[in-house]
């Protein structure tokens, strides 16, 4: 783990980053698996309750208008009854029947013998002296009454259903029967209600007898089938209406409603192919996961800007600590906005390790530029101040310092009591100089002073201090010593600071030509 942190050269800002990107594929990938999942368990839902609607209104109407019919051809039954022998009568309630309403492709009148009293419309040829043994013709006699047959060939060969009503005469004897066909493959009324503009999505209906024969279909071809393979059979007997997801004959999974029409027990099934659905439901998906995905994609730019906010200025001092030698740095740290507990005090604690660093390092800087006997500034230390006094274009005085007849001290008293006397001239200087003028030990027993100023007569005011303090003076009973003193000034006496120091020494070698013990 550390060693691929490392070789990915991770840092807060990046784990962070990671971070966020496996959060929000997570979030955007769960959305899309709950999305896809609640659309598609939802369109089914309503696609199979969409299909028991359409389906049980489409049986309740025909429902409707097959009692209708019945009803037709049960008035026809009474008038009939009332005089039967009648063949005018025949003709005319058969003619009536057959296009008052237009509800049946044909209409027949037949006697208790199975003759064909009267057939309308008239186009159709019939013997009436044949008994006709076709399937509707002989249960509606033997059962002598309201009868719907299965769908069956009639003796035209036309595939039909056939409805009738018995006829009875006034004193209840049975006479024959009245009957309506209607034409499965033709133009007839269930398919007048059942194929109205109804193709949403590729869904479509059937309708099937109690028997699994297709009454009606869209593929015509198909009705007079019977019904095989079609796993959801069992389960639309069982109940009166409701929804099932059946795969049918072809093998194709369909959402199904179901409902049965009770006059007749036909079941009207409206379906939809599932993978229809599916299709419409990705297609739902596709859109909804685009939107998802911007919305996560903002979301993410608006988490990373606010976790970068976060980091950075941890992410800052991080970088800070890496170079606290660095004379800027402790001006970046206090620059780090410290808006949160934990950077401030890191910054704290950064800002109170800077500056040790720096102690330190002055510290170190001290004995470098200091003269280890006196304690005060080397040439090197001095140079430093020079060079601060030029970036600041500060004027100033120099004052070359030089101890008269030094090789005597030395040669009378030993080099260690030279040395005190050293020790005892810089602590002079420092007690008659102010803090910030800088004394100096160029070497040996030659001394500098740098004052800040361009006052001439302070400068010569704390010269003359200086050489009458060490002129009256003594260091362990040795005879007070006097001193030389050379002054020059930048930049009144030379632009360049060499220059100004030669006119100093200049200056301090007349001094001692000129009787040592004074200044010049
Ligand atoms: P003047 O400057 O007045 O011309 O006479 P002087 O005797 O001071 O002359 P010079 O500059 O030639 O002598 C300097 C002497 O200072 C030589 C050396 O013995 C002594 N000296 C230099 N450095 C040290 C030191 O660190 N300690 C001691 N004790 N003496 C030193
Ligand atoms: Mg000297
Ligand atoms: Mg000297």
């Amino acid at each position: 783990m550390k060693q691929l942190a490392l070789f990915l050269k991770l840092d807060l800002q990046r784990l962070i980053l990671i971070l966020i990107i496996l959060c929000v594929s997570c979030l955007f990938g769960s959305s899309i698996f709950i999305l896809n999942h609640v659309i598609k368990a939802q369109l089914i839902e309503n696609s199979l309750s969409v299909n028991e609607k359409y389906a049980s209104k489409i049986a309740l109407s025909t429902d409707q208008y097959f009692e209708n019919m019945l009803q037709e051809l049960a008035y026809s039954a009474n008038t009939l009854g009332q005089d039967f022998s009648n063949n005018a009568l025949v003709q005319s309630e058969a003619h009536r029947l057959k296009f008052q309403s237009n509800n049946f492709n044909s209409v027949s009148i037949i006697d208790n013998m199975a003759h064909i009293r009267h057939l309308e419309p008239l186009n159709l040829k019939f013997d009436a002296n044949t008994a006709y043994k076709t399937l509707g013709i002989t249960e509606s006699l033997k059962l002598k009454r309201t009868y719907i047959s299965p769908p069956y060939k009639s003796m035209s060969n036309n595939l039909i259903v056939l409805m009738s009503q018995p006829i009875f005469s006034p004193e209840k004897h049975y006479l024959g029967t009245v009957t309506g066909s209607i034409y499965l493959q033709k133009e007839n009324l269930i398919s007048e209600i059942l194929s109205t503009t109804y193709s949403y999505k590729k869904s479509y209906m059937y309708v099937i007898d109690n028997h699994n024969k297709i009454i009606f279909h869209p593929d015509k071809n198909r009705i007079g089938d019977v019904v095989q393979h079609n796993n959801g059979l069992n389960a639309m007997y069982q109940k009166q209406h409701g929804y099932i997801q059946l795969t049918n004959s072809k093998g194709i999974n369909n959402l199904a409603g179901f409902a049965h029409i009770p006059s007749v027990n036909w079941i009207v099934v409206s379906q939809q192919p599932t993978e229809e659905l599916l299709v419409q439901a990705n297609a739902i998906i596709l859109k909804a996961a685009i939107g998802i995905f911007i919305f996560y994609l903002f979301m993410f730019f608006v988490i990373w800007k606010i976790t970068q906010y976060i980091s950075s200025p941890l992410n800052g001092l991080a970088q800070m600590a890496g170079m606290l030698a660095t004379p800027e740095t402790e001006q970046k740290i206090t620059e780090v906005d410290p808006w949160y507990f934990e950077v401030m005090r890191f910054r704290t604690a950064l800002l109170f390790s800077s500056k040790k660093f720096k102690d330190k390092i002055s510290e170190l800087n001290l004995h470098i530029n200091t003269d280890p006997l006196t304690g005060l500034h080397n040439r090197r230390g001095m140079q430093l101040f020079l060079e601060e006094l030029q970036t600041m274009q500060t004027e100033f005085a120099v004052l070359l310092i030089d101890i008269d007849f030094f090789k005597q001290v030395n040669d009378t008293f030993g080099h260690d009591q030279g040395d005190a006397v050293l020790k005892a001239l810089a602590i002079q200087m420092k007690q008659n100089f102010r803090d910030n003028d800088v004394c100096c030990r160029m070497g040996g027993e030659e001394f500098s002073v740098l004052m800040a100023t361009s006052d001439r007569d302070a400068v010569y005011s704390a010269a003359e201090r200086l050489r009458n303090t060490v002129q009256q003076n003594t260091v362990n009973s040795i005879a007070p010593i006097t001193i030389s003193i050379g002054i020059a000034f930048w930049p009144s006496d030379s632009n360049n600071v060499k220059e100004v120091f030669k006119h100093a020494d200049n200056r301090l070698y007349r001094a001692k030509n000129e009787g040592r013990n004074c200044i010049r």
